[in-house]
């Protein structure tokens, strides 16, 4: 279970306490801050903090004293302007800060962001949760045959029920030696912070997380895309639909220029002229490799 009983009524009291401010407030983001969005089966993201909004990035652009232009359609055309021409330090001006609970090997993907501030769980003060993370029966599958980074078909029958049995025998018995290891319960055992050494890759973590919005887009292009693994798109698609909420504008631009938009080397520009033309250009002619030539059809055809 993602969050005890306290710890949601701790979000409940929180939530229930709200204050006047002179700060920017997005409506769509206060009925997001605290509460848990699920993830996986045992993670969720929360949006603790963040600063700005829409407006916000418009006012930076425009170096404004006030709330800048009254009309959206203004706001819209100048952040999707911003967007289509790379203008990126006002998405700067927008900051967010999340509260996440994700398995160690998705931690390990994530943490190469380097452009966020991150604080993590200690788990050389405290003793870890017993929760370790179990693929759901349909992202339980084998490696791809054609992407040597992914996977492939879904197991089914035994063959499901066999590594089913391996992933929680193996996470059970680390955790029951990690427990029996402690220094606890009169006994000298190891320090907590040694006693972890044995732990699995599906072991939760957490950790809070505070990135801009130009970097979090730079995150969410890469994360919430088709080719990352799902056990991170999965959090970035759920980070995803708060910054929705949260900044409609700007999310609307990168999800037309970078997360549906496409973009084409001068070779392939080139290809796409002469077949405007009439012309006939298969990959030989092209002058694009094999792979960059399956890239360049899967989107054109
Ligand atoms: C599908 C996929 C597969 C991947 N596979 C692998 C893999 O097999 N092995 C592996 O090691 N990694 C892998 N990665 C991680 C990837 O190489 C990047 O490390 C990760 O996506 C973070 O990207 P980033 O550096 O642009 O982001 P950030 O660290 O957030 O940086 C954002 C931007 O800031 C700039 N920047 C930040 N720090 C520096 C710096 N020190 N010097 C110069 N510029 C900087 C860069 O412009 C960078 O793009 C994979 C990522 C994806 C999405």
């Amino acid at each position: 279970m993602p969050l005890s009983p306290d710890q949601i009524a701790e979000i409940d009291a929180a939530r229930a306490t709200p204050r006047q401010t002179l700060r920017a407030v997005s409506d769509g983001m206060e009925a997001h801050l605290y509460r848990a969005h699920e993830v996986l089966d045992h993670g969720f993201i929360r949006v603790i903090d963040y600063m700005g909004d829409d407006a916000a990035i418009v006012q930076a652009a425009r170096v404004s004293y006030g709330a800048g232009t009254k009309h959206v359609s203004n706001d819209e055309g100048l952040i999707r302007y911003l967007m289509r021409h790379w203008h990126s330090t006002p998405f700067e001006m927008c900051e967010i800060k999340l509260h996440v609970k994700l398995p160690v090997f998705v931690a390990r993907q994530w943490i190469r962001h380097r452009t966020a501030n991150v604080n993590e769980y200690s788990a050389r003060y405290s003793i870890l949760d017993r929760e370790f993370y179990i693929p759901a029966p349909d992202q339980l599958a084998a490696q791809s045959t054609v992407n040597n980074q992914g996977r492939g078909a879904v197991l089914q029958g035994e063959e499901a029920a066999r590594v089913l049995e391996v992933l929680k025998r193996d996470a059970g018995q680390a955790f029951d030696s990690y427990e029996s290891m402690l220094s606890q319960d009169g006994q000298q055992g190891l320090a907590r912070e040694l006693a972890r050494m044995n732990l699995p890759m599906n072991t939760y973590t957490q950790w809070y997380w505070k990135t801009d919005l130009h970097n979090l887009f730079h995150f969410l292009r890469l994360r919430a895309d088709a080719h990352a693994q799902y056990e991170i798109r999965v959090y970035a698609e759920a980070i995803a639909a708060c910054v929705k909420d949260w900044v409609p504008l700007a999310f609307a631009a990168f999800e037309d220029y970078r997360m549906g938009g496409v973009t084409l080397s001068a070779k392939a520009v080139e290809v796409l002229k002469r077949r405007l033309a009439g012309e006939v250009v298969g990959q030989p002619e092209s002058g694009m490799s094999k792979g960059e030539w399956r890239e360049f059809e899967g989107v054109w055809g």
